[in-house]
This record gives structure tokens, sequence and C-alpha cells, in this order.
């Protein structure tokens, strides 16, 4: 077998792209169906089926033997119901495989099981899945053999959505038609529509799997419970960019290949901060399309991983005191006749347009921060946010020295009024130095930064979906731009005007801004000071979709109603609890069967061994010193893990959703720190033969 890996022929080999669909269907069926795409509407059910078809059609050459409409449940994660395209055999007993644009469209799986936070009682179980016509359907691999997978939205009989993409497809157009009012004002009439792009860099972690196999821990939480640390942390930085190992090598191409047969742009990979993490970047793509991919990138890397013996671990926070997994959001708008709204330009006219665009984020993100902050929180994000590792929770934008400094000139002397009535936007705005790109250093700190040309968010969690994050970017940016858009679309003097807005935004809004350390003790006391959020945990976020603000912002683009958010939060308590729940049981699990156990056999040795050394005459005062210390840790343990019990059980009992989210956050996790502390010096003090799970270093180190 050849080595040489064919990129060009492999890349999209799985999926049904456009290039197919003109391929294999008629002329005016694929024109319809490109209209859909780009312009919206509906497909026509005759086209539709020529469509199903096709796809079919081309599945089954492709080895398909089942159909599923792939969606996006509040899970976090995908789902897939699969349907074969076996149908009734004729007189003659043959089967033909069928496939019709019913079924293409629309789906019904029962689903009643599917988080829905009291929008759906399960006597009206009904939920539908409806095609996403603009994300391609693609071809799975797996034990089950070839799957047809059909990206689609899942909603309610109510039309009420109970999945990700719905609301995520909302704000895109409701950015796109708020977007496309900014750019009118600027002359650019040839603009139709305005494209949300988003490139998620994706951090995992890699472990040997015959050792994962033993820790329950990661098994059922995905990640250490309990570990004392190595000898050796990331302090060496080492690993960073470091030379990708042979085994992590022949995992990464293996990655690649797959990926690219399903169209995502695997670009970038290298080894990350801590010894066993690496990081994996496509390139960037329509927000729903960025969505799906990056679904498929965690599924293919921790299917992928079962190949080499390892397994991929997503969790925010694997590993207590190395750093944790992220994925940095980068998002940017474009329209479709190819401006980048977040382009600084090189000519005066589009410096205007793009300083507007810039005042409306700085805007959006300062009234929006603590959405913003809800978007990027999980269960295990809580682990990195604030902890000096990832971004502080507090939402701060950086722009970088250059930029700062035109916002600063223009909040200050931005006097440029008198200018202005010379009939040039000569100072203050025209004389604007043309950026350079990254002519500032990168502040690997701030949570939301510019980078040149996009905006990177980088709060969010590695394991989680990034449809909520660009959700809500959308929505708050399209705010902005509606508010902007309805005050300069009737003003008479529109330099004027947008000269006036610009230095309004920036000068309300500029508190947002912040160019310094983020990791600073400091900040957290000057971000309180100029009155900025600073949300600590994912449960406390969580009621920041519901306030006046939240429910307004997203009735008005039609994003979310209240029921749905109101439903969001249900799920996001019930989340957290039964999250919390599983953690807690694991570690009574593992200090009752495992840890405990141990620490009584080494003792049992440690105290014949004093035994024995006292009967022989000498002094056994060194392994009774031990032993002692090792009882007190066994104690410490029996006493914690009591609590522990008691307060798991405690929390069962709590009805109240928030409340009980409440209390896994604040007692229940409290009492799991306090079992893990005696249990870990415990670790340091058994023979590492004796120690029942494989160690950190066992972990991390020798992968
Ligand atoms: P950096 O090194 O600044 O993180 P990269 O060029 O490596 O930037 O890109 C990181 C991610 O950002 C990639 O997924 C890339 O495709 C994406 N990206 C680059 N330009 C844009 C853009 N205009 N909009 C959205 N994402 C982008
Ligand atoms: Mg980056």
């Amino acid at each position: 077998m050849s080595d040489v890996i064919n990129v060009e022929e492999i890349f999209a080999s799985k999926v049904f792209t456009r290039a197919m669909m003109k391929e294999r269907l008629p002329k005016s069926i694929y024109k319809e169906v490109v209209s859909v795409m780009d312009k919206g509407g509906e497909l026509s059910l005759e086209a539709a089926d020529v469509v199903a078809k096709e796809m079919k059609d081309w599945a089954v050459e492709n080895g398909a033997t089942h159909y599923t409409h792939w969606f996006q449940p509040l899970t976090g994660i995908t789902a897939e119901k699969h349907d074969s395209f076996v149908s009734h055999p004729d007189e003659n007993g043959k089967m033909i495989m069928e496939f019709s644009g019913k079924e293409l469209i629309k789906g019904e799986p029962d689903a009643s099981s599917f988080p829905s936070g009291g929008l759906r009682a399960t006597f009206e179980a009904r939920g539908y899945t409806a095609w996403d016509i603009t994300s391609p359907a693609f071809l799975k691999e797996d034990a089950t053999g070839v799957i047809l997978c059909i990206p689609t939205a899942f909603c309610s009989y109510k039309g009420e959505a109970l999945d990700k993409k719905t609301p995520l497809l909302r704000s895109m157009e409701a950015i796109s038609e708020q977007a496309v009012r900014i750019v009118r004002l600027f002359g650019n009439t040839g603009a139709t529509k305005v494209v949300a792009s988003v490139g998620p860099e994706q951090e995992y972690f890699l472990v040997d799997r015959e050792k994962y196999l033993k820790r329950p821990d990661l098994i059922y939480a995905g990640r250490t419970l309990f570990g004392a640390p190595a000898p050796k942390g990331q302090e060496m930085e080492d690993h960073y960019f470091g030379t990708i190992r042979e085994r992590i090598g022949a995992y990464m191409k293996d990655l690649n290949i797959e990926l690219w047969k399903l169209g995502v742009t695997a670009k970038t990979q290298h080894n990350e901060v801590a010894p066993a993490q690496h990081e994996l970047a496509p390139i960037y793509e329509t927000a729903n399309i960025a969505v799906d991919h990056n679904q498929l990138v965690m599924e293919t890397m921790k299917k992928v991983a079962g190949r080499h013996g390892m397994t991929c671990l997503l969790h925010e926070k694997p590993f207590a005191g190395v750093n944790g997994s992220g994925k940095h959001n980068n998002w940017s708008l474009t329209t479709d006749n190819g401006v980048n709204l977040l382009d600084p330009g090189d000519t005066p006219n589009e410096n205007i347009q793009f300083l507007l665009v810039l005042a409306c984020m700085i805007k959006a993100v300062d009234i929006h921060a603590d959405l913003l902050r809800q978007s990027a929180s999980d269960v295990g994000n809580d682990h990195r946010l604030g902890a000096n590792e990832a971004p502080p929770a507090i939402i701060s934008i950086f722009l970088g020295e250059q930029l700062e400094d035109v916002v600063k000139q223009l909040v200050e002397t931005g006097e440029a009024a008198h200018v202005l009535q010379g009939g040039k936007l000569a100072t203050g705005v025209s004389t604007l130095p043309d950026f350079e790109k990254d002519a500032t250093d990168r502040n690997r700190t701030s949570p939301f930064a510019f980078t040149g040309n996009k905006f990177e968010f980088r709060m969010v969690g590695s394991a989680d979906s990034i449809a909520s994050p660009n959700t809500i970017l959308n929505a708050i940016v399209a705010e902005a731009f509606c508010e902007a858009a309805d005050v300069l679309e009737k003003a008479d003097d529109f330099e004027l005007a947008v000269h006036d807005l610009i230095k309004k935004y920036l000068t309300d809004h500029q508190r947002i801004i912040f160019n310094g350390n983020g990791y600073a003790p400091e900040w957290v006391a000057e971000a309180e000071r100029r009155g900025l959020p600073n949300i600590k945990s994912m449960v406390e976020a969580v009621d920041t979709l519901t306030t006046e603000k939240s429910v307004k912002l997203f009735e008005k683009f039609g994003i979310f109603t209240r029921a749905e958010l109101e439903s969001r939060e249900e799920v996001l308590y019930e989340t957290y609890a039964k999250s919390i729940n599983i953690e807690a049981l694991t570690m009574i699990d593992m200090a009752s069967k495992q840890i405990i156990p141990a620490v009584i056999k080494y003792s049992r040795s440690l105290a014949d061994t004093v035994i024995a050394v006292k009967e022989a005459g000498a002094d056994a005062s060194v392994t009774a010193d031990l032993l002692q210390e090792l009882s007190e840790k066994l104690s410490e343990m029996k006493a914690a893990l009591a609590r522990l019990k008691e307060v798991e059980k405690k929390a069962g009992t709590i009805a109240d959703a928030k409340e009980q989210a409440f209390y896994y956050k604040d007692v229940v996790r409290k009492a799991m720190d306090e079992l893990r502390a005696p249990a870990d010096e415990a670790e340091m003090l058994v023979d590492k033969k004796v120690w029942p799970i494989p160690t950190y270093g066992d972990l991390i180190f020798e992968v």
C-alpha cells in the first residue's frame, strides 16, 4: 500500500456536496436546491423527491444501508436514529431500497427521552426533525455499517426548538438581516446577505486506553476525581508545539484523513501546553456548518483514538493541576459580495464602516457580557474559567494597542464634529492609520480578543457544542446593528450621525475594553470597579438567559421564545445536578471499593513489618510513623466519605431544579474536594504497586 495520501481525492468523498448535486440532479432541480440553500424558502415536494432519490442512490453506491436525521438535542452532543432504506417487498419478494422526499425533509423520532426542560410532556412526545439544507448530508461509517446522515433541526409539535441548531439558524438570519442594513448605509447595495463564519480550535487529551479502563472516574465522569500530581507537570514548557511522538502522529494522520473524507478542513495540529494535550484547528466556515463539523471533529477524535489503543478526553479539566482544554471560537462576518465586516480595510471609507461595526460589537459585548459568559459555561468549564489557565470568568475585550489607541482618541478628542462641518471626515476618522494586522502582541489572557479580521472568543469549553456561543454572538451583535441602523437610516447628515454614534458607543461602553493581564488579581478588583459582571460558575450564569434584557433581545429577533429560554434554564440546572451527582457517586465508589481497601491493605503490610522488625530487635519507628500517618489519612477519608454520602443523598431530595443545582455546587462539590484531599495524600504514602489505579504520571506521561 502506498503511503501517499491524495487529499484532493479523499476530501469530502463522503459528503453529498453541491458539486455532487450538480452532477447528479436535473438542472432545474439543482437550481431550486441552490436557491433554497442561498436564499431560503422551501423545497417543493417534487424536488425533494428527486433529491432524496439521488442522495439515496449515491449513499447506497457508497455502501449505505440506513439513513438518519442527525440532530443536536440539548444534551450538547448529537443524536441519531437509524432507519434502513428497506421497503416492503413486491409480490415477487423483491425489495427495492427507497427514500422519499418526505422522509428527507422531515422525520419524526419519538425522542421523548431527550431533555426538553418542560417544553414537551411525554404524552405529547412528538418531536420533528427538519432538514437543514444548508449543511450537507454525509456518510458515517462504523460498526453498524454506512449511514447516510442528514443534518437536521429538532422541534416540538408546536414548533418550539428542542435543539441547539434551530436557534442558531434563527440567529444567523437575524444577524444577516441587520448587518445588510449596515453595509447598505455605506453604499454596498450588492450585498444580499451577511454570513457569520466560525473557526473553532479544538483542544483534547489522549490517554492510553488500557489505563483509562482502570479509572472509573475517567469512564464515568470524563475527568480524574482523584490523583496526586506527578513529579513533573507542564512547568518545563517542553510539550507546547513540541515534536509529535510517533503514536500521536499516527493518530493525527488517521484523524485528518477521516475528517477530510467528511469534508472537514482539518488544517492545523500541534501539541498543547499540558503533557498529552493536543489541538486541531479547521479552516473557518459558515457558522452552522462549523457547528456541525465541530461535532464531527469531537466524535471522530474519540472514534479514531480507539483504533490507536487510546482514549480521547474532551473534558475541560481531566487532570487537576495541569492545563485543561477549551475551544477558541473565531468569529467574523462576511457579506455575500466578499466584504469582511471585521477587516479594518485600507480605505478611510471602509474604516468608518469598520469602526461602526467595532463600536457596535463593543456595545453588544458590554451590554450582554452575562449572556456571553453563560454561553461558554458548562459543568467542566467551571474548573477552568478564572483559574489562571483559561480566560477569567469576567468578560472583557482585547483590541490590541493600536486599536485601543484609536478608540481612546475617538473618545477623548472626538471633537471631530467641527471638522465634520467642513464636509470631510478628516480628523479623528479619516486620518486613522490603516490597521496593520498583528500589529500588536497576542494577549492569551483575554476572553474576547480582536485578532486582525475576526474576534476570538476563548472561553468556550472543549467538550461543549459551539452552537450556544455563536447563537449569542449573532444575537447580541444583531441587536446592536439594528439599533445603529434605526438611527442612521433616519439621519439627515449621515456622516455626522455615524461619527456621533461611534463616539457615543465607544464612550458609553469603553469599560469593557481591557488590554492588560486578565490573570492578575488586580483585574478582578478593577473589573468590579468598572461594574463588569464576574459570574463565577455555570449555575450562577444560568438565569442570565431570562433577564428582561435577554428575553427582549431574543424575542425581538425571533431567536428564542420565553418558554424556550425557560426550558433551557431547566435543562442546564438538571444537567449540572446530574453531572455532579455522577461524579459524587463515582468518588464514593472508588473510595469505598478501591482506594480505602488499598490503604488498608498497605497499612496491614506496614503493621506486619513493624511487628517483624521489632521482633528482630531493630528500630521500627519509621515504619510505625508511616503507618500512623496513613491511619490518619484513612480516618479522614472515612469521615469525608460518610459526609459525601450524606450530602449526595440530601441533594437527591431537593425538588427545585435551581436549588438543587446550587446545593450540588456549594455543598456536594465541597464534600468531594474534602474526600479527594486525604486520598491524594495517601497516594503519596502508599507503595505504587498497591495503588489500585493508574497515577497522573502513568496517564499523562506514558501515552
Ligand atoms: P490564530 O493563530 O490567530 O488563532 P489562525 O489563523 O490559526 O489564527 O486561525 C485560527 C482559527 O481561526 C482557524 O480555524 C481559522 O480558520 C479561523 N479564522 C481565520 N480567519 C477567520 C475569519 N475571518 N473568521 C472566522 N474564523 C477565522
Ligand atoms: Mg487561537
